[in-house]
């Protein structure tokens, strides 16, 4: 087999239709030779992933609601039985109550925080702990965040304060793991239109701020995440870890509104 990801095998959590991040990646690390394994998230989406994965040839290891630990463990159950070993994961899982994605973050819930924090950052410590039995020759463990960790955005809110709980485990994990040639990475992805962004308060707005105010004057796709993506899950990469990548058009490094940025 030939291809910058030949002989790598992958689990992808978070493909919820074909305008998810997840699937940007999956695509992206198929078309370079990795076998892949996908998971969906209740019956609803089953019947969106079973086509996608059919797509790209990847097996499906199960429905996997990662605050159910039952269904985590038996996808990794399936994927030790059908390939002993694991090269890679990607994580690109959040959830947030809509209701909290809007307005203040001082009104959070104490019962929506833990379950923003569960669902978004525990679940990818729960992941790593697993991953790490089957990743015998090494590995590369990538999650996916927002810039909204590292400075406040207008309805981000709890999630913002998720984002950073993750980063940080990026690092925790990145320093437990590195002895066994486990490598831990965030993408930290520019705003895109999809399921889970849709939550998201005046959405558009942010989509359309990012456009006017990135250094390269446009957002980011799917596919261009992916692409970036192979670097942190190929041998490209294996001198890296702990690291939290921007794929968001440059917009990190801007300081304020552009002076010829129209304003809406
Ligand atoms: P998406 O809706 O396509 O994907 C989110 C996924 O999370 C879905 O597949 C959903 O099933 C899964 N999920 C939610 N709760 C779950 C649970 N309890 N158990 C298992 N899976 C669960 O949206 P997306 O934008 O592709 O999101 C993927 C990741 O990218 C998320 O971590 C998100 O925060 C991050 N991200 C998104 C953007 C953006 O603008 N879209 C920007 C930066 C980072």
């Amino acid at each position: 087999a030939k291809g910058l990801m030949a002989g790598k095998r992958g689990l992808i959590l978070g493909v919820a239709n074909n305008r998810s991040i997840a699937w940007g990646i999956a695509k992206a690390a198929a078309n370079h030779g990795a076998e892949l394994a996908l998971t969906w998230q209740g019956d609803a989406l089953k019947k969106r992933v079973e086509p996608l994965a059919a797509e790209l040839g990847a097996m499906l290891a199960g429905e996997c609601d990662v605050t159910n630990t039952a269904s985590l463990d038996a996808v990794f159950a399936k994927i030790e039985k059908e390939w002993g070993r694991l090269d890679f994961v990607v994580h690109a899982v959040a959830f947030s109550d809509k209701d909290e994605l809007d307005g203040r973050y001082v009104d959070t819930t104490s019962a929506n925080f833990d379950k923003t924090l569960n669902i978004s950052c525990y679940s990818f410590t729960a992941v790593a702990q697993r991953a790490e039995k089957l990743m015998t020759n090494g590995g590369s463990l990538l999650t996916l965040t927002y810039y909204g960790a590292e400075k406040w955005m207008p309805h981000y809110n709890v999630m913002g304060v998720a984002k950073a709980a993750l980063e940080a485990s990026v690092r925790y994990l990145a320093a437990d793991l590195g002895e066994k040639a486990i490598r831990v990475n965030a993408l930290s992805a520019g705003p895109i239109k999809t399921l889970a962004a849709s939550g998201i308060g005046d959405f558009r707005y942010i989509l359309k701020w990012n456009e006017l105010n990135s250094p390269l004057r446009r957002t980011v796709t799917i596919d261009e995440v992916g692409d970036s993506a192979l670097y942190f899950l190929s041998d490209l990469s294996r001198g890296v870890t702990g690291e939290v990548h921007h794929i968001d058009a440059g917009y990190h490094i801007v300081g304020m509104k552009h002076p010829d940025a129209p304003d809406i």
